[in-house]
């Protein structure tokens, strides 16, 4: 069908299917809205199409390719062949299952899916384009927009992705074979997941990093139990590193990357794949057309009620600022949907977790006891070794530990880092504690079941209160 240029109206016009956008269309219907919600790409966004799925199917995958191969101690002597493409074909499954899934639930709440690039012209109205020739255009004017364009990798200059050589996560996601040498430039979030992906198929994985440690942002000794392990499986590390340019090496190329004094190092790569983080999706909007302007950084500013400066427009996910994770934008989502509609919603950060889906993993939410100190808390921490659970143990993953941080006079829980097998699951329940205003007593006072990775987080409980059993008391 060829659109004709013809207007519209919709009382929220939603630009963005992902998870901010996405959430905000069913959440704004589910409350009598009539919403329209504008797709460029897929349904799902980046998190569904390009991210978070799709890595953790490869870091599923990839797991158990490698603890196959890995388990003669436990008596199993197995030499499992990858076939790359398969496991991207698996995963494509997965995807589309959940993006269909997306569409299908948009149309059931009654959301009015348009599928073309939207742009702000004036007043309020947006324009969007069809993709495809001939599929023309139209004007759609909306009482509230909410922008929920996400984001896209940060590309260095010298290193522009050209998927070939230089690959982004999207690049990485999508190969079809397993390339025999790759550089990661970026020892981040997507750094570290997939270099450990790509080191436990098989490939001999070079990681580089401007900084002198891994995972910037997380305490030293969460991120060093994570670096540990991925030299374990075999990831090469060079700190101090920032990544300069390329050139063509033979049938490979070779990675430039310079110090803090000065010095030229160089790196032969099959592949470089660059995760040197994402920045906002503002500059396509024609947000001048609404007197919008993203801060320094491209994002947009927000209130509590995910509003921007512009009364009738609001903006969530990863266009509204760190953290640029999935779950946050989800729920700023459902806030401005609520908002819009009239009900009394607010956000309240204090209580969002993070989690990296490494070996082990890492999850933590709230408070470090360091950030607990800086806000005038005295805090008090307990501390859980995995080496003494037996869960972990019999889990053949014994690395890491949970640590609860608390407020020692009133004992409430402030905070959590755990590292450690299913760390990402595991801080869902301290994440409870701390929206709750629960104490240390009451998580150390609930019975967890035996033998399991929660029951860390009730000795490390018990531990900030001295009276753990299964690890000393400090
Ligand atoms: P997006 O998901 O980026 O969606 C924005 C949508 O807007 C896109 O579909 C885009 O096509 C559309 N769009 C943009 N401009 C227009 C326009 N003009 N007109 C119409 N449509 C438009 N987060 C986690 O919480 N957990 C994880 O495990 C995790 N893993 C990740 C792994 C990788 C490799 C990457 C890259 C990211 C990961 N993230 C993870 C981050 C997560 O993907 C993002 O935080 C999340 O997708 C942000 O959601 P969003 O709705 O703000 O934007
Ligand atoms: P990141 O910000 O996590 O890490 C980027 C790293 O690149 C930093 O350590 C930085 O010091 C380094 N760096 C920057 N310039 C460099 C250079 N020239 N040479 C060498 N190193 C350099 O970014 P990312 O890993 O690209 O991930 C982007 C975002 O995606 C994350 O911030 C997160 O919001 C989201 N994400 C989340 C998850 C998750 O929730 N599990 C997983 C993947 C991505």
């Amino acid at each position: 069908m060829v659109v004709g240029d013809v207007t519209t109206g919709t009382d929220v016009l939603i630009i963005g299917a992902g998870p901010g956008g996405y959430v905000a269309a069913i959440r704004a219907e589910q409350l009598d809205l009539d919403v329209t919600l504008v797709e460029k790409d897929a349904y799902g966004g980046t998190c569904l199409n390009h991210g978070c799925i799709p890595s953790k199917a490869l870091i599923s995958a990839a797991d158990v390719a490698y603890d196959a191969g890995h388990g003669e101690h436990m008596g199993i002597d197995a030499d499992p062949a990858v076939d790359l493409s398969g496991m991207i074909d698996w995963k494509n499954e997965v995807v589309s299952g959940l993006t269909g899934g997306v569409e299908k639930l948009c149309k059931a709440n009654g959301v009015n899916l348009v599928e073309g690039r939207a742009e702000f012209d004036g007043g309020n109205t947006v324009r969007v384009a069809h993709s495809g020739e001939g599929q023309g255009s139209e004007s759609i004017e909306f009482e509230h927009a909410v922008i929920a364009t996400g984001s896209r990798p940060v590309e260095l200059p010298g290193l522009e992705f050209d998927g070939e050589n230089v690959i982004d996560s999207k690049g990485a996601l999508a190969l079809d074979s397993v390339p025999a040498e790759l550089v990661v430039v970026g020892a981040g979030y997507i750094g570290m997941e997939l270099s450990t992906v790509f080191a436990k198929l098989g490939a001999d994985v070079t990681v580089v990093e401007a900084l002198d440690g891994a995972l910037p942002g997380y305490e030293d000794d969460v991120a060093r139990v994570v670096k540990s392990r991925a030299e374990e499986i075999g990831v090469d590390f060079h700190f101090g590193e920032a990544a300069q340019g390329w050139d063509e090496s033979g049938d490979g190329l070779t990675l430039r990357t310079e110090n803090d004094e000065g010095e030229i190092s160089e790196f032969g790569a099959e592949k470089v794949l660059v995760a040197v983080g994402r920045e906002p999706v503002t500059d396509t909007l024609s947000l001048d057309a609404l007197g919008l302007e993203p801060d320094e950084k491209g994002f947009l500013v927000t209130d509590e009620y995910a509003r921007t400066e512009v009364e009738d427009v609001f903006a969530v996910g990863d266009v509204a600022g760190e953290p640029m994770l999935a779950h946050k934008g989800s729920k700023e989502g459902q806030v401005a949907a609520e908002v819009i509609a009239g009900e009394p919603a607010a956000l309240d950060y204090q209580a969002i977790p993070a989690a990296v889906f490494t070996d082990p993993e890492i999850g933590t939410v709230g408070l470090t006891e360091a950030e607990a100190e800086e806000e005038g808390f005295e805090p008090v921490a307990g501390q859980m070794p995995m080496r003494a659970s037996g869960r972990a143990l019999t889990l053949d993953e014994p690395d890491g530990f949970v640590r609860i941080v608390a407020d020692r006079s009133s004992g409430f829980v402030l905070g959590a880092q755990v590292v450690a097998p299913e760390a990402s699951e595991t801080i869902a329940e301290l994440g409870l504690a701390v929206e709750m205003g629960a104490t240390v007593e009451d998580v150390g006072a609930t019975i967890h079941t035996h033998p399991t990775l929660g029951e860390a987080v009730m000795e490390a409980a018990e531990n900030a209160q001295e009276k753990a059993i299964h690890t000393l008391n400090r």
